[in-house]
């Protein structure tokens, strides 16, 4: 086996143990390859090994790929940081955006959304650990920010993101989760009807198992360290 499918089977065994642990079905939570600045080669390693579905943060690299790979039937997740001078080309080419943070990315997403391809799944991003610098919405605004996505015609709103700040300490990693979980609960008491909680990356997936997870988005437990240089 190559290095790559290794590491997949070990970070598939790590989300089974989380699942069992928190008493739900490993199948309830998918893993979402995380694969900015690794080359195609890379990508399809993985996909021989029965990966599906792939993230990329940074808009140019991610259609290069999507393009350049068409006819693997890859599924292809923004979940970087987007500008609203940039959603077109996202709009065109990816399947899921986890990123959405305010109504006018969102309203652009959906206008430019071209006719041919299905609504686009998206998920609202909720800053939950309360630093200025990450991107995200107030918690307080994730409610009418969902309602809003939920009436908009190019997309279908799946649920809600979260990059929480990173910290060691498995009890104090669950915190942010809880927080994301309680809002997702919230909304979907109020009607909507989300199914996705992508929360949890190489190092704190086990916490957002243990707290609802429903997708885990891994870059370095599979393809290793990156190097951005
Ligand atoms: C890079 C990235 C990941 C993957 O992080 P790893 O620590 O390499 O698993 C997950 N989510 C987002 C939004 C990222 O930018």
């Amino acid at each position: 086996m190559s290095a790559i499918a290794d590491n997949l089977q070990a970070v598939t065994a790590r989300i089974a143990c989380a699942a069992e642990l928190a008493g739900r079905s490993p199948d309830t939570v998918r893993l979402l390859a995380v694969s900015k600045t690794w080359p195609l080669s890379c990508i399809y390693e993985a996909a021989d090994a029965g990966q599906g579905c792939f993230g990329e943060n940074y808009v140019q690299e991610g259609v290069d790929k999507i393009a350049a790979s068409a006819g693997h039937k890859l599924e292809w997740h923004f979940i970087g940081p987007l500008q609203s001078n940039k959603t077109r080309p996202v709009a065109e080419h990816f399947d899921w955006v986890h990123s959405i943070n305010r109504l006018k990315v969102a309203e652009r997403l959906s206008a430019q959304r071209p006719a041919y391809l299905p609504p686009l799944n998206v998920c609202v991003q909720v800053n939950v650990s309360g630093e200025a610098s990450k991107s995200g919405c107030q918690p307080e605004e994730a409610t009418a920010l969902c309602r809003a996505v939920a009436s908009l015609p190019g997309l279908r709103l799946r649920g809600l993101m979260a990059i929480p700040e990173p910290v060691d300490d498995e009890a104090a990693q669950r915190t942010p989760f809880r927080r994301l979980r309680a809002i997702y609960d919230d909304i979907r008491a109020g009607g909507l009807p989300l199914d996705t909680l992508s929360m949890g990356m190489s190092h704190d997936l086990e916490a957002a198992i243990a707290e609802g997870a429903t997708i885990v988005r891994v870059g370095t437990a599979i393809f290793g360290e990156r190097n951005y240089a």
